[in-house]
């Protein structure tokens, strides 16, 4: 049977990669729902929407298609036909996400697609969000809830800074607090807030490397 996988924790935890990693391991598809918010944030700043409007963003929120790959090698997504892969890591789209992310009927929509887009994966899918095991795939196999210390996050998070424009590192203590800024909105929003669903599986990376976290939730769902 396909199974499903839903990774949930804060920024910096290592969603992302360790999510990757495991669904090309083991020949599952991939679903990054963090892009999905990014992307329509994105479409939202270029089309003129008041991002900190709520009732413009949900009537703007039906407008854009979006549409994700599932490749966990190439997880390319676009918006109203065009490829966001690149502007939804900007600054901008970071500091604008958690408000369009807040808005109900923006979440109503993308839960849409993450469910269709989990129920066609045949083989199998690893679906890394906040809100996954909570409120998008609350029947999902395994669910997994990475944390880890707030440094730990933002050291991570500067470092992909530094990788992603080549130039020097980000400011540590500004990614910190961005981070925890972030981490706020998206805990204390009303709609679906980042929650460690009660079956789901903790794990602390702080001490770990990407490789055991990965090989820890490889077991996890092979047990
Ligand atoms: O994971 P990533 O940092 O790309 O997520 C960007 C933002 O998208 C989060 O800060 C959050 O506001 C939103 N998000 C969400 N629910 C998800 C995934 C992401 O609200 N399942």
């Amino acid at each position: 049977a396909a199974v499903i996988v839903a990774i949930d924790g804060p920024s910096g935890t290592g969603k992302s990669s360790t999510s990757r990693a495991v669904a090309a391991q083991l020949g599952l598809r991939y679903l990054d729902t963090g892009a999905q918010y990014r992307a329509i944030t994105w479409w939202m700043l270029t089309n003129g929407i008041d991002v900190n409007d709520a009732t413009e963003v949900a009537a703007a929120s039906g407008k854009p298609s979006i549409v994700s790959g599932t490749d966990p090698r190439d997880p390319a997504i676009a918006a109203d036909g065009a490829d966001a892969s690149g502007p939804i890591r900007t600054q901008e789209v970071t500091a604008a996400v958690s408000a369009v992310s807040a808005v109900p009927e923006v979440r109503a929509r993308i839960t849409g697609l993450q469910r269709a887009i989990a129920a066609g994966a045949g083989g199998g899918i690893v679906v890394e969000g906040r809100d996954i095991g909570t409120t998008v795939l609350p029947d999902a196999d395994l669910k997994v809830f990475l944390t880890a210390s707030a440094e730990a996050r933002a050291a991570r998070r500067s470092g992909e800074l530094k990788a992603a424009d080549g130039s020097a590192a980000g400011d540590l203590a500004a990614t910190q607090q961005a981070l925890a800024q972030r981490d706020k909105a998206d805990s204390s929003r009303k709609a679906s807030p980042l929650k460690k669903a009660d079956d789901a599986v903790e794990v602390d990376t702080t001490e770990l490397s990407l490789d055991q976290v990965i090989e820890c939730v490889v077991t996890l769902i092979e047990k």
